[in-house]
């Protein structure tokens, strides 16, 4: 920590600053300047009670930390980028992982209509809410445990891993049984107790980001995750509010290379809740695969227009398939790759997932 004192404080003053800065256990190291004297208490934070307190004393102007707060999920803790499975399938190494299916499982014909053609698209992991946050009571809240079970049988048949939503703590043993990855969604993105049950499942999970949060509760958000024993997290921009209405929200871009640079774990760009349309989705890939983004969740809906949810944001299945051919050659320009479309009329060669 550093510790900026009042200007011109008197010895007796500064004595009793550097008193308790030692009787917490660190060792003070003095920096005298014209007027002012800075002080930087030497000492493992971690080990150690914070000196925060010392903002209220009256001696003291300012004090600062010099480690992350976002330990565990921070780049100095862990240089190297993460990789994290999702059954057989790795995020964050030079696979470039594409997430579709529809925003709710509506029914087994849309599911499995959904699954079979993003598995032939080249998707690597089948998403679909079960359980919906929706903002309205009077609207479709998601098909429950049975869309639990539709989703666990269109794994069977396209050998796809799940990610869906967890919404609720009361849910936690029946989602994660049907789930490969679970998602907090960007309502709960600080529902902490929530966040550590869906830790504590062992599973990994796909972190939103919350509506109004700042990079550093986000990281913040996922270190409860690190911190519970579990370090499968995947960090999930899906657009934050800000004054513009053109667009549902505002996709913030901008969080794939700041936290790349701040974080080793992986990073998500939802295009779809990002814009909330579908005509945005394309060019939002393109610009999230040109910055360094990790994976991409997409909402893809036999017909969009009958969608019991975000029918303005999802693609058809033919809309998906132009745009996976769009973005393969921009992903190798970077050095990615994104996985290939399955031979047409070929049945499925991807391992069977029970
Ligand atoms: C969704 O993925 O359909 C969803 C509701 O996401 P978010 O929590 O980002 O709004
Ligand atoms: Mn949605």
């Amino acid at each position: 920590m550093i510790i900026v004192l009042k200007p011109n404080l008197p010895a007796r003053e500064e004595r009793a600053v550097l008193a308790e800065i030692k009787r917490l256990g660190y060792r003070p190291h003095i920096m005298r300047g014209v007027s002012r004297t800075v002080v930087g208490a030497i000492g493992d934070e971690n080990r150690h009670p914070t000196l925060e307190a010392l903002r209220a004393w009256p001696q003291v102007e300012s004090v600062t930390p010099v480690q992350k707060r976002h330990k565990l999920a921070s780049r100095e803790a862990h240089p190297a980028n993460s990789t994290i499975r999702v059954r057989d399938v790795v995020i964050g190494g030079p696979e470039i992982v594409v997430m579709a299916g529809p925003c709710s499982v509506e029914s087994e014909k849309q599911l499995m209509e959904t699954a079979r053609a993003v598995a032939a698209s080249g998707a690597r992991i089948l998403r679909g809410g079960a359980y919906k946050p929706r903002t309205s009571p009077y609207e479709f809240q998601g098909l429950g445990e049975k869309g639990l079970k539709l989703l666990a049988k269109a794994r069977r048949e396209t050998g796809l891993p799940i990610v869906t939503e967890l919404l609720s703590e009361d849910h936690v043993e029946l989602v994660a049984e049907h789930a490969d990855l679970l998602q907090i969604g960007a309502r709960n993105s600080q529902n902490f107790q929530l966040i550590v049950a869906a830790a504590k499942t062992g599973l990994p999970i796909l972190l939103k980001r919350g509506l109004s949060m700042r990079v550093e509760e986000w990281l913040l958000a996922a270190e409860y995750v690190l911190a519970n024993g579990n370090r499968n997290v995947l960090l999930c921009e899906r657009g934050i509010r800000t004054f513009e209405t053109y667009t549902r929200n505002t996709l913030d871009l901008s969080a794939v290379p700041i936290v790349k640079r701040e974080s080793h774990l992986p990073v998500v760009i939802d295009p779809s809740q990002g814009g909330g349309r579908a005509d945005l989705v394309s060019a939002f890939c393109r610009g999230a695969v040109a910055m360094g983004a990790d994976a991409l969740i997409i909402e893809v809906h036999p017909n969009p227009r009958e969608a019991l949810s975000d029918g303005a944001q999802q693609l058809t299945p033919a809309g998906f398939a132009a745009l996976m051919d769009d973005l393969r050659p921009l992903a190798t320009a970077v050095g990615r790759a994104i996985a290939p479309p399955e031979a047409p009329g070929k049945p499925l060669t991807r391992k069977r997932v029970e």
